[in-house]
């Protein structure tokens, strides 16, 4: 295609795109039409390599404005050169520099040590010409301390509305007044504690009993802690206290009261004891007389009834020495009767040893029997002498004894010694040989002559009737009969007498049986 043609098109392209034919319009047109037509126009291409010649950058900035003349590329360089003014540039940055500067060197006198620190560092790199790496790495350290940093005191304080800048002091005491006055601010758990301490107070420490007021209080508080950040439960702590302390000071006074009638009871019988007790010296006398002023003495208070206690005190103290002296003279004398009745004792017990009577029936004893039996014995193997044994045994007198009592029994047997007593002879020998087991030994007596004797007792037993205490006691006894001549030894004859006593006992009682 020819040079005219193409134009040909450009002027036809204008027409159609309604443009007015101005140079660039024209030239926009030609150079598209030149193009279509596969011609290469030198002056078509000028932009291109302008637009190459330039850096990465700006060739992308271009891209997005669609700049598609010289004319635009003009402007847009130009509008790029006046923005990147390097004096006005550098004007900014200084400026920024130096606020940076002020306000790290404000932050480096704060009261926050890490922030100062930081500061300072900071202060020290930006007048080291730091490079763009170390700026952003302190940057990050700026970001990492704005992240880990707690204010959250300082918003409460706002919240308080107790900060004055101007005023630190009344800062300091309107924040106190703030603490109190906004109780909301002291967390759940520090209002129960409080709670719990408050109505711990309330509780008397001597006074045994709590009033219903302060229980009802009390209970109160605990079940709901809050009720602390009401304006008018201060007058009822008040007077809760109050009660409190009144109920204290009455338990007090009470205590001191009766400690007091305690008092004055010791020192009446302290007076008394004195007033009985032989000693009758000036000192005692003088106690008494003091304790007697103490007691007209009406004040109930601690210190009088203490006066009164460490009077007593000392009086009973001296009187206690008195006494000790007193008690020493007379344990000596103690000593030497207890001495006596020692000896005497054990000359009782000997004569009781050597004694031959029977202390309950006044008969010979066990001992007395066994001696006399010896005396028989000896006679009848030197002179041929018979003599006889009755044993007697009291029927049934463990009943006396469960009917009519021990004391009952006793007389019985006494009685019953009596009647042994009046039916033997002289030349008899009549004997308790032991519990209600009596025993006779008749000289020169055979069994049946033995038998005779002791029937009589029994008779005379069975027709007794026993007195105890207006009772009248009935018994009978048994007995059985042997004489030595029947016989090989003593031995062998008190075991014969003995045999027919329980012959005569199994046999019915009330009864005598012998050896014939
Ligand atoms: P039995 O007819 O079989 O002899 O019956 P008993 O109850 O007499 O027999 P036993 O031997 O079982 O009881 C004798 C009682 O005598 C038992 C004892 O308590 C009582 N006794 C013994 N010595 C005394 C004494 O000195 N005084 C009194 N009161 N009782 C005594
Ligand atoms: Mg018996
Ligand atoms: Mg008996």
């Amino acid at each position: 295609m020819t040079v005219q043609g193409i134009i040909k098109r450009a002027m036809k392209r204008l027409e159609l795109e309604g443009k007015i034919l101005t140079p660039d319009a024209y030239a926009e047109a030609f150079c598209k039409e030149a193009n279509k037509a596969g011609v290469k126009v030198e002056d078509c291409s000028h932009l291109q390599k302008m637009t190459e010649s330039l850096s990465k950058d700006l060739q992308k900035d271009l891209a997005s404005f669609r700049i598609k003349t010289i004319n635009e590329l003009v402007r847009f360089l130009s509008s790029k050169l006046s923005r990147t003014n390097p004096t006005k540039c550098a004007d900014v940055l200084e400026a920024q520099t130096t606020l940076t500067k002020r306000i790290l060197q404000v932050v480096e006198v704060l009261h926050n040590k890490e922030a100062a620190e930081l500061a300072h560092k900071s202060l020290d790199l930006i007048s080291h010409a730091p490079s763009a790496s170390q700026l952003d790495q302190f940057r990050q350290l700026w970001v990492n301390f704005i992240t880990t940093y707690d204010d959250t005191f300082l918003q409460k304080l706002h919240q308080f509305g107790a900060i004055d800048s101007d005023d630190l002091k009344k800062s300091i005491s309107s924040l106190n007044l703030s603490a109190v006055s906004k109780i909301e601010a002291i967390d759940k758990m520090s209002m129960q504690k409080i709670a719990s301490l408050l109505v711990a107070s309330f509780v008397p420490s001597i006074a045994s009993s709590v009033n219903d007021n302060i229980a009802t209080l009390s209970a109160r508080i605990k079940e709901n802690p809050s009720l602390l950040e009401s304006a008018n439960i201060a007058g009822d702590i008040k007077s809760t206290i109050a009660l409190r302390i009144a109920l204290d000071k009455k338990s007090v006074k009470e205590m001191v009261e009766s400690l007091d009638g305690v008092v004055d009871k010791l020192s009446l019988r302290l007076i008394s004891m004195i007033e009985s007790s032989d000693a009758s010296n000036a000192d005692i006398q003088k106690i008494k007389r003091e304790l007697e002023s103490y007691n007209q003495d009406s004040g109930s208070n601690f210190k009088a009834a203490h006066k009164k206690l460490y009077t007593i005190a000392v009086a009973l103290e001296e009187n206690t020495q008195l006494l000790s002296t007193d008690l020493k003279k007379h344990s000596n004398e103690i000593t030497k009767m207890s001495k006596k009745i020692h000896k005497l004792e054990a000359e009782l017990d000997k004569t009781r040893k050597e004694s031959k009577e029977d202390f309950l029936t006044k008969l010979y004893n066990k001992r007395a029997l066994d001696e006399l039996l010896e005396i028989k014995e000896a006679e009848f193997k030197r002179y041929d002498r018979n003599y006889s044994i009755v044993m007697f045994d009291i029927d049934f007198f463990k009943k006396v004894n469960d009917n009519f009592g021990h004391d009952a029994g006793d007389a019985v047997l006494a009685a019953f010694a009596k009647i042994l007593k009046e039916e033997s002879r002289t030349v008899d020998v009549v004997g308790r040989f032991g519990g209600e087991e009596f025993l006779a030994i008749l000289s020169d007596t055979d069994s049946a002559g033995g038998f005779v004797f002791a029937e009589k007792a029994r008779k005379h037993v069975q027709k007794s009737r026993f007195m105890y205490n207006k009772e009248r006691i009935k018994v009978t006894v048994s007995a059985g009969v042997s004489d030595r001549k029947k016989h090989v030894s003593l031995q062998a004859t008190v075991n014969s007498a003995d045999e027919y006593l329980y012959k005569a006992k199994n046999e019915g009682r009330n009864q005598v049986a012998y050896k014939k």
